[in-house]
């Protein structure tokens, strides 16, 4: 079995879908089509999550408009016969009666979850329309059928794995399946999602649940570059990856993947592809077990960034200072990113504020508290990059000019990060093109 997942761009246009539709039915070989929602839907829909929250229901209405009216001129474009457009214009209508329907009621938080699942599920029944309106045999599996997260928001792969394989067990004689990426039920059973990205995080579980031969994410560009084409003008797509390395990339910033979709690949060793749609013949990236060879790859960054220092003269010779310190970010469920310590006072970074109120006034007692917003985390990841030979001196010369307020090194074989201040983020990646990776 082998996965294929298609981001927003990849079926954004008709066009584009076409070319999916294409590059699914190229071999025979099983597959499970994991699609996004159509480039743009998702973000209309959370701002109509967001004027509803406001009670703004006037701007939520113009934006339901807006949509409905892409997906109209999308239908008409992508399909041709009339029971197939009818079929198109039938599945419009469910939605955007649905969409309509929420400006009549009250707003709570599961709404907006079903909100924001109305993209993947137009996205998959538009395609699954035009698979048929050109003979092309498939299944259409709901995802809210088998993926699952649990009471921390977890997904909860054994589960998925039982619910998902008795699915496919029920269409036996079929080989061609599309589902929905990102949307999921929670614990208490209601439309959940799996964060913005999530659809690289559904292929991953299912190319898991499945113990598929191949987890593919075909997206907009050639493979996992080795800076951020967004911000750097002159990037190269690497070629090979290990799950740590690829995971490293993703979780610091790397915006080509989810920040957590690796890890279930990796725990069942499926290998991952990048690939472009748009360029089905480059090679694109491979992450697998081995990552091929040593040294730099390539440099994320992440933003949002909060460093915390707690200074004590308590903490001079004391143990137990730092779980106890620990202990404030394990009651919120707030991860921490980085740490360094010295002998009075320990720094670390978290990249959300959603309880740093709470967790400042429980850090109070230990002693002095110094918070600085808007940094950023700028990661230079590669395999065994800690003995890679001047890594550090390449590193530090090429940013001299930058205010570093943190470091990690050693933690991690395949990781070295810097903090500095978010509005240096641009300038330390363009540094380091040049610096490390002798491109300019
Ligand atoms: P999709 O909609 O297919 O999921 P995304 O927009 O989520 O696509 O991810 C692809 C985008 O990630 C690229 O267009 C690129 O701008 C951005 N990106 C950020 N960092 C990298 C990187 N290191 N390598 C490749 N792409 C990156
Ligand atoms: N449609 C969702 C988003 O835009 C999920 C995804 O595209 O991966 O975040
Ligand atoms: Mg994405």
């Amino acid at each position: 079995m082998k996965i294929m997942k298609f981001g927003g761009t990849s079926v954004g246009k008709p066009e584009r879908m076409q070319q999916v539709a294409n590059l699914i039915t190229k071999d025979s070989e099983p597959k499970i089509v994991v699609l996004s929602a159509l480039s743009g839907t998702t973000n209309s829909l959370v701002s109509i999550g967001d004027a509803m929250a406001k009670g703004d229901k006037i701007e939520a209405k113009k934006i339901i408009d807006t949509l409905e009216a892409h997906y109209h001129a999308f239908v008409n474009d992508l399909l041709k016969k009339d029971a197939t457009k009818a079929k198109g214009e039938a599945v419009i209508a469910e939605h955007f009666d649905f969409l309509n329907i929420i400006l009549k009621i009250s707003f709570n938080e599961a709404l907006n979850k079903d909100i924001l699942a109305q993209g993947e599920l137009m996205s998959t029944k538009l395609f699954s329309a035009y698979l048929e309106e050109n003979g092309i045999a498939h299944v259409l599996l709901p995802a809210l059928d088998f993926m699952q997260i649990d009471a921390n928001d977890e997904p909860y792969l054994d589960a998925i794995r039982v619910k998902l394989n008795r699915l496919l067990q029920q269409h036996k004689d079929q080989k061609l399946f599309v589902t929905q990426g990102y949307i999921c039920r929670n614990a208490r059973g209601e439309v959940d999602n799996l964060k913005r990205g999530g659809s690289d995080y559904t292929a991953s579980l299912i190319a898991a649940a499945v113990n598929a031969a191949v987890c593919e994410i075909w997206t907009d560009i050639d493979g996992m570059h080795n800076n951020d084409p967004r911000i750097v003008k002159k990037t190269l797509p690497v070629e090979k990856l290990s799950f740590d390395e690829a995971a490293e990339l993703a979780y610091f910033g790397a915006k080509i993947l989810h920040p957590t979709c690796i890890w279930p690949a990796q725990q069942e060793k499926v290998p991952v592809k990048l690939l472009n749609t748009m360029q089905p013949e480059a090679a694109g990236t491979t992450i697998m077990q081995d990552a091929g060879s040593v040294g730099v790859k390539a440099v994320a960054a992440k933003d949002g960034i909060i460093a915390i220092k707690i200074k004590s003269s308590r903490m001079l010779l004391a143990y137990g200072f730092l779980r106890k310190i620990f202990e404030v970010f394990e009651k919120y469920k707030t991860p921490i990113d980085m740490v360094t310590t010295s002998e009075v006072a320990v720094s670390v970074t978290i990249d959300s504020d959603a309880h740093l109120a709470a967790i400042l006034k429980e850090l109070d007692p230990f002693g002095t508290v110094e918070v600085d917003k808007d940094q950023a985390i700028v990661s230079i990841v590669g395999n065994e990059i800690a003995q890679t030979p001047d890594v550090l001196k390449k590193l530090f010369d090429s940013i001299a000019e930058v205010p570093v307020r943190m470091v990690s090194y050693g933690g991690s074989r395949h990781n070295i990060s810097v903090l500095v201040p978010a509005a240096n983020k641009i300038q330390t990646l363009q540094l380091l093109n040049k610096g490390v990776f002798g491109l300019e």
